[in-house]
């Protein structure tokens, strides 16, 4: 048995017995990580309430060969990200982002991911109580690239033709643009909508009055295509359904 001490952040928690949790960690030194939080949900517990979803901390455990649930020792606070419940929208966001690393993390450590996870927490949580519009939908597409995964959104996936501002298709299974002679039925997405698209593909937030109404939609849609593999991520309708 030894000790480890990793920076982590809180993706899921479960209810174990009737005053334990476990937990989800993606962790920077050690990756995605499972722990046990004896006494977590105990008045007085040490943990203090802290291991709720979102959260970073310095997560200190123990780890015995061959195990694949840790037990948590403790768990010092580094980002207290709790407010983002005050936003469905961000909170939404914030979610899919969890689901995601979750579901998707290679068991192994990496710092990119890490990363990106962290900074589109952190994103989010800052625009809490920023008003109408929230946004954020750039830190999903630059989660979905860290994860390996890129629409392609400047040539024609039949015809390779490279496509301007005209109004083109999001071919969801194909991954990406079609042009309007490979496309010529079906809704397309309008210059203004396709401008928005690549800058949140590309990790800047949507410029003006906010990402559009089908945005949340088209992401859903692209992730449900090409990351999901046939699971099922429960955030991902949310997802499609924020204006
Ligand atoms: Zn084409």
């Amino acid at each position: 048995m030894s000790l480890v001490t990793t920076r982590a952040v809180v993706l899921q928690t479960y209810r174990y017995s009737e005053t334990s949790k476990i937990l989800r960690l993606m962790t920077r030194e050690l990756g995605p990580c499972s722990t046990l939080a004896r006494g977590a949900l105990r008045p007085k517990s040490r943990f203090g309430g802290l291991l709720e979803p979102f959260v970073e901390g310095e997560a200190t455990f123990f780890t015995k060969e061959g195990r694949d649930l840790h037990t948590m020792s403790s768990f010092e606070l580094v980002r207290d990200r709790r407010g983002l419940d005050q936003s469905i929208e961000l909170f939404t966001i914030a979610s899919v982002l969890c689901e995601l690393v979750m579901r998707l993390a290679p068991e192994h450590p990496d710092t990119e991911l890490y990363v990106t996870l962290t900074r589109g927490l952190d994103g989010l949580h800052g625009r809490v109580g920023g008003g109408e519009a929230a946004g954020g939908l750039e830190y999903v597409w630059g989660l979905v690239d860290a994860l390996g995964f890129r629409p392609e959104l400047e040539r024609c996936v039949a015809c390779r033709r490279r496509i301007g501002d005209e109004s083109a298709r999001f071919d969801f299974p194909a991954g990406g643009l079609r042009c309007p002679s490979c496309a010529p039925v079906g809704p397309r997405l309008s210059p203004d909508e396709l401008e928005t698209l690549r800058r949140l593909a590309a990790g800047s937030p949507a410029s003006g009055g906010g990402a559009g109404p089908n945005q949340g939609l088209w992401l859903a849609e692209f992730i449900r295509h090409h990351l999901a593999e046939g699971a099922r991520l429960r955030s991902l309708p949310f997802l499609s359904r924020l204006a």
